[in-house]
């Protein structure tokens, strides 16, 4: 059993520095009022002063946990759904796995740990790591992490791959800073709580019509900042709305499509699968735009880059926008997922091994905390992409009608009880 340590959101015990308000605010000052997608990127990723870039933010002592860093046992759990993705994709002789915003690398460490183990099952295929990351600090501790010393940053500045290494067990590992570098090829990607820190617009509806929600300076105190909705509509406004919208309120992340529409496309051309897992609604939900820090609600517009923003992902824009490319599966509830993946099984052989009374408490709180509804089982879903041939039935010759039944294509786990038939 791993135990995982953090060294929080602020490492040197330094105050968040003014400079993201003030960045902010000149900005307003010289441009007039800013988008929430301009302002979320800014906060998150400006390549200064950003929350991801500055920050190790996960974890007990930083501002917000995530499953990874909770149990070992959901990196293992989406390592057999790999394999298995793997062997319905037919086993091809490369494998790539890519994740998206890796984070401490815990779930890429699992899972690898799990192709180790099962390293009969993946035969001569050869495998690589590819981690899209933003952050410098995150991909220093995921190289420390996944590499141990193992890894060595790119000499030039505008090379797609910044970095690049050995895992401790023994594959390749390349860091890029978008999808786009990450090389063609059958892969299985991975997005864990990486959807919702990407940036949303926000719309309201209005006696006029549908407007913008921007993010301006409060007059009556200037080093605060305020919402406003625009007069008119702006490009957003009129181009990301649905014409038969029903909300009062909409959030879309333009940014998350287009990463959809990439997977999609990578998917449908050279095979393999993607695996979406965050919180998240099914296009009915409205505000959900929030701040987190040290674990506790924080307001988005009070000292920005100090704490973490987030905004459920609509998974029914997702499957919009992979637009029938692929075939979506889910959102399913992370219980469902889990359970259907085997998790209680799996509890029950780390238990048998494991004598220890307070790793045994640990095990069964981590368990709980994963898959209880009240806790993370319902509030966190899984979407799947995968190509159409995935779940198709192989082509019968025409013309033989008494042939046998042609096989079945595999299920797919976690969307459907693993079997191993
Ligand atoms: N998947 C990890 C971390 C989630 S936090 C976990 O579940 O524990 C979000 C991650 O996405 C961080 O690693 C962050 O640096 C990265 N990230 C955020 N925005 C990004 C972007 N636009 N491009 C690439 N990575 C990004």
């Amino acid at each position: 059993v791993h135990t995982r340590r953090s060294c929080g959101s602020s490492p040197n015990g330094e105050k968040p520095r003014p400079s993201m308000l003030r960045h902010l605010t000149s900005k307003i000052k010289a441009t007039g009022p800013i988008s929430v997608a301009e302002y979320m990127r800014e906060v998150l990723t400006n390549p200064v002063t950003g929350y991801y870039v500055r920050n190790n933010m996960l974890g007990p002592d930083g501002d917000f946990i995530t499953s990874p860093e909770i149990s070992q046992i959901f990196g293992e759990l989406l390592g057999v759904w790999i394999l298995s993705e793997w062997m319905g994709g037919g086993r091809p002789k490369q494998l790539q796995l890519v994740e998206l915003g890796p984070g401490k690398g815990s779930l890429a460490s699992d899972v690898l740990r799990v192709f180790s183990q099962l390293r009969s099952v993946l035969g001569e295929a050869s495998v690589s790591l590819h981690l899209v990351e933003v952050s410098p600090v995150l991909s220093r501790l995921q190289a420390q992490n996944l590499t141990g010393n193992y890894s060595q940053e790119a000499g030039a500045e505008d090379e797609p791959i910044y970095r690049r290494g050995e895992t401790t067990t023994g594959l390749p590992v390349s860091w890029y800073r978008c999808l786009d570098d990450v090389p063609a090829g059958f892969s299985i990607f991975l997005a864990h709580e990486f959807f919702d820190a990407l940036p949303i617009h926000k719309f309201q509806r209005t006696e006029k019509g549908w407007r913008e929600v921007m993010v301006d300076i409060d007059p009556e105190t200037p080093d605060r900042l305020r919402f406003v909705v625009t007069p008119s509509p702006t490009l957003a406004s009129s181009t990301l709305v649905q014409a038969d919208e029903r909300r009062d309120h909409v959030e879309v992340c333009a940014e998350g499509g287009v990463i959809i529409q990439q997977l999609a496309r990578r998917i449908s051309e050279d095979g393999g699968a993607a695996l979406i897992a965050d919180y998240g609604h099914d296009g009915t939900k409205t505000d959900t735009f929030r701040g987190f820090k040290g674990h506790q609600l924080h307001d988005v517009l009070v000292s920005p880059g100090s704490a973490d923003l987030t905004a459920d992902v609509d998974f029914s824009y997702l499957r919009r926008m992979a637009a029938g490319g692929v075939v979506c599966l889910g959102p399913v509830t992370q219980r469902t997922f889990l359970k259907n993946m085997g998790i209680d099984t799996r509890l029950q052989v780390l238990l048998r091994n494991c004598a220890d009374p307070s790793t045994r408490k640990q095990l069964i709180s981590s368990y709980d905390m994963l898959t209880n509804p009240a806790k993370m089982g319902e509030r966190f879903h899984f979407f799947s992409l995968l190509p159409h041939s995935r779940l198709s039935k192989p082509k019968k010759p025409e013309g033989l009608k008494m042939e046998k039944k042609s096989p079945a294509p595999l299920p797919v786990a976690g969307f459907s009880e693993l079997s191993f038939s």
